[in-house]
C-alpha cells in the first residue's frame, strides 16, 4: 500500500491518502497536548507505544464484535484504516469520577460511579469541546437520527465492558475514556481514531498510580515509562 499525500494533521496523528480511495494511513506522532493544545510537549517513542496499544485494543474489540476502522498495522507508527466520515461527537464513558466531571458537578474525585456514565462532547477545539445533550446532537445534525445516538451509547457501554474487564485482569482500573466513531461508505458506524493512554485514564489497581496523560497534564513526570508499563501489561 502506497502512502500518498498528507490529508490532515491532528494533535496526535497524521492522516495520509493511499492508492486505494477507500483506505487511509494513520501515523502516530510523538506530540502530547493538553487543554486543547494550550500545553504542548514531545516524547520520543510515544507514538510507537500508542500505535501498539491501540492496535491491541482495537483487535480485542474486533474479536468481541465491535466494528472498527482498523485494517492492519503496517509498522511501528502506521496503521492502514478504512476511510470514514468522522462523527463530530466525542463519546466519553466514565467508571470513576475525576477530571471535568468532578469540576462540573462537584462529585468527589475517585468516587466509583453507580453505573457506566456516557457523555457526549462536541468535537470542536475552537469551542473547547463543550458537553452536548441528545437534542443538541440532533439539532446540530451531528447524527442522522435518535437511533444513531442510542447506538453510540450502546457502543460506548459495550466497549467499556470489554476494556474494563481486560484491564482489570492486568491490575489496571479503567477510570474513563474517550472514543470517536465514523460512518463508512455503506452507512455502518465504525469505531475510529485511537484508544491509548492519551485518551483513557488508567490507574494501577494496587497503588492508584496514574499511568496516563494526566502525568503530562499535571506535570507529574514522563509519560513514556507509564505508557510502556501499560503496553507491557496489555501484551500479557
Ligand atoms: N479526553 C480525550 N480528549 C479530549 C477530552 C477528554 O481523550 O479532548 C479523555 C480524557 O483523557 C479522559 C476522558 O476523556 O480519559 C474524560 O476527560 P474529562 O472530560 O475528564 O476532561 P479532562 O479532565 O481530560 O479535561
Amino acid at each position: 500500500m502506497e502512502k500518498r499525500e498528507l490529508l490532515y494533521e491532528g494533535k496526535a496523528k497524521r492522516l495520509y491518502k493511499t492508492d486505494d480511495s477507500s483506505l487511509l494511513i494513520s501515523e502516530y506522532k510523538d506530540d502530547l497536548t493538553a487543554g486543547n493544545a494550550a500545553k504542548k510537549g514531545i516524547e520520543k517513542g510515544k507514538g510507537a507505544i500508542n500505535c501498539k496499544i491501540s492496535t491491541r485494543l482495537f483487535t480485542l474489540l474486533g474479536e468481541h464484535g465491535i466494528k472498527t476502522h482498523l485494517v492492519k498495522t503496517i509498522d511501528d507508527t502506521n496503521q492502514l484504516i478504512k476511510k470514514v466520515d468522522i462523527i463530530l461527537i466525542e463519546v466519553v464513558v466514565r467508571n470513576i469520577a475525576t477530571g471535568s466531571l468532578t469540576k462540573r458537578l462537584g462529585i468527589k474525585d475517585g468516587t466509583v460511579l453507580p453505573f457506566a456514565l456516557v457523555e457526549f462532547y462536541y468535537k470542536d477545539d475552537a469551542l473547547n469541546d463543550p458537553i452536548l445533550n441528545d437534542e443538541h446532537c440532533i439539532m446540530m445534525d451531528l447524527v442522522k437520527s435518535e437511533s444513531d445516538l442510542e447506538e453510540l451509547k450502546r457502543l460506548g457501554r459495550d466497549i467499556n465492558s470489554i476494556l474494563k474487564k481486560f484491564f482489570e485482569e492486568r491490575r489496571l482500573n479503567l477510570v474513563d475514556f474517550k472514543v470517536e466513531f465514523g460512518v463508512d461508505s455503506e452507512g455502518n458506524i465504525l469505531l475510529a481514531d485511537e484508544i491509548s493512554p492519551d485518551s483513557c485514564r488508567l490507574w494501577d489497581m494496587d497503588t492508584n498510580e496514574k499511568l496516563d496523560k494526566d502525568l503530562f497534564r499535571q506535570n507529574l513526570g514522563s509519560v513514556k515509562v507509564a505508557y510502556k508499563e501499560v503496553l507491557n501489561r496489555i501484551l500479557k
